[in-house]
């Protein structure tokens, strides 16, 4: 490293003599051409030494040398001034060795001065004859001997600028600082290295005060004319954040600032000013603001009060609520000693509590819920639940109490709170607890940044226990459950009832990210669902109940209660497709998942208003191969999602009434291709599905019949498909639509057949016409181990030759599965095999042709 003494010493001095060498040389070498001296040299002082470090004569053997100054000329030149000797300088200076070694008969000296003048060094030239004239070189001697000392300064302090110009670029470099000037007289503008680079262009461009304006986004460009004008012509200063576009294209948020240098006159005589890239502290910014908005929208939306305070105890947030609480408003409360909002003696102690915390690390109340009392604006006084945790703002440390006002609770502690918080038939905590313990938990999470794990368990079919053994039955099945749970779950989970037939298991503590790695939700998942805390004795029977359990770890900053536990019902939902003792692990990709379900729930409506469904028609062949009918079956084109599958949007579209919405739009689109078929002179019918909402729906039949009226249809062309789940929902009812409908002509398929748990004797009784075989066990049936699969389609047809109706195979793909249908006795079949469901415009154009219609199929077997 380079010192920066502002003085020129004599360590300086040799520095910069040897840097400068060749080109000191050169020019004592010209200066000796009228001089004509046999040794030219400059010398530095060293103590009482001189050190000869440059010559006249380039080959010279004497650099290097050094020589006493005690004794000799140059000391005289040294003390008194510059000094010329005609001849017998060595006699007049006899301990002067150099003098000998260099045989000098005359000699010139003159001194070179620093800034302080101080003697550094000396200019010497000696000559072997004597010289007569030598002093009439004194004076200019002594004047080279300055200019040599001013060369030799400037050199230095070119040196020492660039130095300090490298280190002000390393500082600019490490800030992201540039600087600008500008000299209105020549109108030139001059930018840092730093302010090129800011910019995105390289530093050999010339730059214009126009050019440099023109970065500035298109909103702050005036602005900063303005500025740069009123800093012209009124030497108004300015310091400004604005973004600009650099060179690139990439938009950078820069902090400029401006002030002026006056002329003699009072003319502006350079403008100059910093130039800084602020775009990473904007971004930090930016993302800090999100996050304490974030935060914020939590604090607020919870029904807690949130107070957090330095480690002096001063109040430095708190949210809507606790203002609500307190009575004091949120200005009142900040800044203030938290102490206002305690009793006496608590206030007072409170000092003595904080220090012996922050000194032991120990306190009572930390990370548990305590009760307290705490006092009002008015001065009342209640009874709160703190519980208290510590957390950094910005490197400080802070304390944040969650506090709830629980007063109310503790007047109405006994009974009334029992009931309120508990579940009358298991003792367990009921929602309403859940829900305020989980949104505490939420909220410690968010604070911390932690996950939560939370589990739903549904019962699968206890609506069965209670509508054969009675509701005291039930309940008991449900305490006898509940205490196995309770069992199993250990401390590390909370189990509440949650509605008639469903459980909460929510985990007490929370998972750190990295955490997440290594938990095993699986463990407690199993432990559940385990099917031995299902199989309960009522009145000396044992009754295998089952679980559905839907399982899902959140992240509170994104997901609010409302969302969490909607995602859990869903999960269950899903859980219970794969039931008995389903189970719907939701990670992630699961909520994005949900995020999907709503999203097609919200989009189901406008749908069909924007008229987005369509149908598409899957033959159905008899045995020889000849097309019977169709299958209808629903297209949804949604602009924003794309294709959306029926089996995605169908369930959604079943809790609620859109699905019969959804069933008019199917059956008016299938009349319309029945009609287009029947005046083409085919002979097929269509098979439309039913959903169980719409058949118990009081006017099903009368719009049916008005609808197949209006398109002048016979009702024998329709045969309406419904699910074994559909028949059972409300058997009465059903029944009596059906019946009613068979009378007309229509006829009935039961779908999915084998997948649910309509009894021979129950389906006898309706008018039923067709079973149709469930694409499951149709899959399965030439597949290895495909045992019972087959096992349940040989009773399907047996089944079906019982009850008189035909039996119908769907999803059937392959000539094996046909071949051992059709040796079972299958009448009739659906599936890839012969076609994909395809839309009604492509039948009626020409692929009719592929298949034989019934009459050819017949004529060609006679
Ligand atoms: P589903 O009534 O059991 O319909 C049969 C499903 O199997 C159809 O799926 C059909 O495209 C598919 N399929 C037919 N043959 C084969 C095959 O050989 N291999 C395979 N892998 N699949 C085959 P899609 O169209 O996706 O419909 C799914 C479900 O959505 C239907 O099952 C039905 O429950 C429901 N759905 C479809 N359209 C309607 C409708 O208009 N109303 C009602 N309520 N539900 C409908
Ligand atoms: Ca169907
Ligand atoms: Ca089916």
């Amino acid at each position: 490293m380079h010192s920066f003494k502002s003085v020129f010493n004599e360590d300086a001095f040799l520095s910069i003599v040897k840097q400068h060498q060749v080109q000191i040389a050169q020019e004592l070498a010209a200066l000796n051409q009228q001089l004509r001296a046999d040794q030219l040299f400059l010398g530095v002082r060293l103590d009482e030494q001189v050190k000869i470090l440059v010559t006249a004569d380039s080959d010279s053997e004497s650099e290097g040398i050094s020589y006493s100054l005690v004794g000799s000329p140059c000391e005289q030149v040294m003390n008194e001034g510059a000094c010329s000797v005609v001849k017998d300088v060595q006699l007049k200076y006899p301990r002067d060795k150099a003098l000998k070694h260099f045989c000098a008969q005359a000699y010139l000296g003159a001194g070179i001065f620093n800034e302080n003048e101080d003697n550094i060094g000396i200019l010497v030239a000696l000559f072997t004859t004597p010289q007569p004239h030598v002093s009439q070189w004194l004076y200019t001697f002594t004047v080279q001997a300055k200019l040599f000392a001013a060369q030799i300064q400037k050199y230095y302090l070119a040196r020492r600028t660039c130095h300090q110009l490298a280190l002000l670029e390393a500082v600019s470099d490490i800030s992201n600082t540039g600087a600008w000037e500008y000299y209105p007289a020549t109108n030139q503008l001059y930018w840092s290295e730093q302010t090129y680079r800011i910019h995105g262009i390289s530093k050999e461009q010339p730059m214009t005060p126009e050019r440099a304006m023109s970065f500035y986004c298109e909103d702050s460009r005036e602005q900063i004319k303005r500025d740069f004008n009123l800093l012209l012509n009124k030497g108004l200063g300015y310091k400004e954040e604005f973004q600009i576009v650099d060179n690139d294209g990439q938009k950078k948020w820069v902090r400029t600032s401006g002030k002026v240098e006056l002329g003699v006159n009072g003319e502006p005589k350079r403008l100059y000013g910093a130039f800084e890239d602020i775009t990473e502290l904007k971004q930090a910014l930016v993302i800090s603001e999100e996050r304490a908005a974030r935060i914020q929208n939590i604090l607020n939306s919870i029904n807690d009060a949130v107070i957090s305070i330095d480690t002096d105890g001063i109040i430095r947030h708190c949210n809507a609520v606790a203002s609500r609480i307190f009575g004091f408003s949120q200005d009142e409360l900040i800044s203030q000693p938290v102490e206002i909002l305690m009793p006496e003696p608590y206030a007072t102690n409170h000092k003595k509590y904080m220090v012996h915390y922050e000194n032991t690390g120990n306190a009572k109340i930390m990370g548990v819920g305590r009760q307290l009392p705490a006092i009002r604006k008015d001065g009342s006084v209640f009874q709160m639940e703190l519980s208290l945790s510590e957390s950094f703002d910005m490197g400080e440390k802070r304390y944040v109490g969650v506090i709830r006002d629980i007063s109310e609770r503790l007047e109405a502690q006994d009974t009334i709170y029992n009931l309120a918080y508990t579940d009358s038939v298991t003792h367990l905590r009921n929602s309403q607890w859940f829900q305020q313990e989980f949104q505490d938990l939420l909220l410690r999470a968010a604070v911390r940044n932690e996950y939560v794990h939370a589990l739903l368990l549904d019962m699968d079919n206890m609506a069965q226990i209670n509508t054969r053994l009675g509701y005291s039955n039930g309940n008991k099945a449900l305490q006898v459950i509940a205490e196995k749970l309770l069992f199993t779950i250990g401390h590390d989970y909370e189990l509440y009832k949650f509605t008639s037939d469903s459980f909460i298991v929510l985990s007490k503590r929370t998972f750190k990210k990295q955490e997440l790695h290594y938990f095993e939700p699986a463990l407690i998942e199993n432990a559940l669902l385990n099917p031995r805390h299902f199989e309960i004795e009522l009145e000396g029977v044992q009754w295998p109940l089952s679980a559905s359990l839907g399982s899902a770890i959140f992240d509170p900053q994104s997901q609010n209660f409302e969302r969490i536990i909607s995602v859990l019902e869903l999960s269950v939902k899903r859980a219970k497709a794969s039931a008995p003792f389903g189970l719907c692990h939701v990670s992630n990709d699961g909520i994005e998942e949900f995020d999907r379900y709503v999203a097609i729930k919200d989009k189901l409506k406008p749908a069909i208003e924007n008229d987005e469904l369509s149908i598409v028609l899957q033959p159905q062949v008899n045995e020889y191969g000849a097309l019977t009918s169709f299958e209808a079956l629903v297209r949804w084109h949604s602009p924003e999602l794309g294709w959306v599958s029926p089996s995605d949007f169908i369930p959604i579209a079943e809790e609620s009434h859109v699905i019969c919405d959804i069933g008019n739009v199917v059956l008016e689109k299938s009349l319309r291709a029945i009609s287009m078929f029947i005046r083409k002179g085919l002979d097929v019918s269509i098979a439309i599905n039913i959903s169980a909402r719409q058949i118990i729906l009081p006017d099903f039949s009368t719009s049916l019949l008005e609808k197949v009226r209006q398109y002048a249809i016979p009702p024998q062309l329709l045969m309406l498909e419904l699910t074994e789940t559909a028949l059972v929902m409300d058997i009465a009812l059903v029944k009596q639509t059906m019946v009613e409908l068979s009378r007309y002509g229509f006829r009935f398929s039961v779908d999915d057949f084998g997948t649910g748990y309509s009894s021979l004797a129950y389906l006898k009784e309706l008018p039923i016409s067709e079973l149709k075989i469930d694409k499951f066990f149709v899959d399965d049936i030439c597949e290895e181990n495909s045992g019972k699969a087959s096992q349940i389609v040989d009773a399907i047809i047996e089944m079906s030759k019982a009850l008189k109706v035909t039996c119908i195979a769907e999803g059937v793909e392959t000539q094996a599965q046909v071949n051992y249908l059709t040796e079972r006795g299958c009448e009739r079949f659906q599936g890839y095999y012969f076609s994909k469901p395809l839309p009604a415009k492509h039948w009626l154009e020409n692929a009719l042709m592929r298949f034989p219609t019934r009459k050819q199929a017949l004529s060609k077997l006679l």
